[in-house]
């Protein structure tokens, strides 16, 4: 059985918005919903969550 996984955008942590390399310059990320923040660094950006604050970023896996 695979899970459906529905995911959220949300607004980039590292550059709130204006668009870095961590997402890919779109300023947003596609993460699993519900969006937490990321709980190795809260929200300020860490290895873990890929610099953009959020935990379950599309691709990735915490
Ligand atoms: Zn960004
Ligand atoms: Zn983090």
């Amino acid at each position: 059985m695979v899970e459906k996984v529905s995911y959220v955008e949300v607004t980039c942590s590292h550059c709130e918005g204006l668009g870095c390399i961590y997402c890919d310059k779109k300023g947003c990320v596609p993460v699993k919903a519900p969006a937490k923040k990321c709980r190795h660094c809260e929200g300020e950006g860490c290895i873990y969550c890929g610099y953009t604050g959020w935990a379950g970023l599309k691709g990735k896996y915490d």
